[in-house]
């Protein structure tokens, strides 16, 4: 097979057209700024989408996380004296498996990140584990939690812990824009949700975020926020610290424009998800599961290699290596191999509590806690799914744009890892 002489990328925008008038029409009615139609019409959109009463455009969905979490902590813990997080010292329970940025900002506010284990059949977080995390911290009242790849498990039975331990929810629904769940879209779940334009996500306004919410006084207090914490005076009046999150009315632009084509991403999506599972249905491997009563938006398909056919793989903080033998293989060798091939997959999200930062962390499974976790996914019994989907699994390319042809490809480079 020769290689993709263009580069078969992971995710990348997908624009229509729209997206540029709208730019436009930001530049010509001189609207430059962070206010504007674009962005009246994005948060209009977006929480009507969600299903959500109140969305506000910000710059990320980390800075709509970051304004989540605050808000979350001053009504649990009252607000902070001015040098002080909303969380300080405060335990909070967060999704292992996913992208630092769902639970960094619990850092920003002094909180602790507890990492809650994997649930194998959803790869997203363990309800059981969750259980056992609030039988050994009764006193925690915030949980963070992230759908995977766009594909949710029943954060329904998620909401319905917390709220029997009186917990917030938070739900970093980044990933999942479009996906529901018993019928119910994703970001319509927590207390306090957060989605993302990021340039590889489902639509894109090249950056941006929105903070979701049915609560108004939190809505008005996350916009107060993102523009420097203003007081209503003639002046520069602050009683507390602010940020400078707004959304840019120029791309809120591109997200309006972007909005349109929601469904149609999601349909091309599933397409590619559909076709890799079909090419690889003989292979010793499993796709991203989907849980019943779900529907995911398919946005990046995943792959994880079963037990048997794993080759020997060692992995430290920067390098990876394997040893090859017949018939089996591992993420290591598929993704050099799709390198070399000019395509790009990715490792699935190293899990939290392996990481660097947070390895003195705890980590909780759903058999207790765990502490010492180097090395520990079968430690004493004590199995970390985290770990071992981490291990076994990768991403495939999954851009919108790659041909029938290109993807049967990707699939025949797969394949012949195997040999
Ligand atoms: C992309 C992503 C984010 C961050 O989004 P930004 O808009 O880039 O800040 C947060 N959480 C998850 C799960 C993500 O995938």
């Amino acid at each position: 097979m020769e290689r993709f002489s263009k580069k078969i990328w992971l995710a990348t925008p997908t624009m229509h057209g729209e997206e540029l008038e709208y730019m436009k029409e930001a530049y010509e009615t001189n609207w430059m700024s962070t206010v504007g139609a674009n962005i009246n019409e994005v948060e209009r959109i977006a929480a009507q989408k969600a299903e959500k009463k109140y969305a506000v455009g910000l710059s990320s969905c980390t800075a709509a996380l970051h304004l989540t979490v605050k808000a979350a902590g001053e009504r649990l813990y009252g607000r902070p004296a001015i040098s002080h997080g909303a969380l300080e010292n405060r335990r909070v329970f967060c999704s292992d498996m996913t992208f630092a940025a769902t639970l960094n900002p619990v850092v920003y506010e002094g909180g602790i990140p507890v990492f809650i284990d994997t649930e194998e059949d959803s790869w997203n977080m363990d309800p059981v584990a969750l259980e056992k995390a609030f039988e050994l911290y009764p006193d925690v009242k915030l949980v963070v939690y992230a759908e995977l790849y766009g594909f949710p498990g029943r954060i329904d039975k998620i909401k319905e812990i917390c709220e029997k331990h009186g917990a917030l929810l938070i739900e970093d629904a980044a990933e999942a824009m479009g996906a529901t769940v018993v019928g119910r879209q994703c970001g319509s779940f927590g207390d306090y949700s957060a989605i993302s334009y990021n340039g590889n996500k489902i639509i894109t306004g090249s950056a941006g975020g929105c903070l979701l919410t049915d609560d108004k006084e939190v809505a008005n207090k996350a916009s107060k926020w993102s523009t420097q914490a203003r007081e209503n005076a003639p002046w520069y009046q602050h009683e507390e610290v602010g940020y400078n999150y707004r959304m840019s009315n120029v791309v809120a632009g591109v997200i309006r424009g972007q909005y349109k084509y929601l469904e149609e991403h999601i349909e091309r999506k599933k397409m590619l998800y559909e076709r890799y599972r079909e090419g690889f249905k003989d292979l010793p491997v499993k796709m991203n599961p989907i849980v019943d009563e779900t529907e995911p938006n398919y946005w990046l398909s995943a792959m994880i290699i079963d037990k048997d056919y794993m080759c020997r793989q060692v992995r430290d903080d920067s390098n990876a290596l394997y040893v090859k033998e017949k018939g089996k293989t591992c993420p290591t060798e598929i993704l050099e191999k799709l390198a070399s091939y000019n395509a790009e997959g990715r490792p699935l999200w190293k899990p939290m509590h392996m990481q660097p930062m947070y390895r003195m962390h705890e980590f909780v499974t759903k058999s207790g806690s765990l502490r010492a976790k180097t090395n520990a996914y079968i430690k004493g019994g004590i199995f970390d799914v985290s770990m071992d989907i981490f291990e076994r699994g990768l991403c495939l390319p999954s851009d919108i744009k790659m041909t029938a042809d290109e993807q049967n490809a990707i699939i025949e480079i797969v394949r012949s890892c195997f040999d």
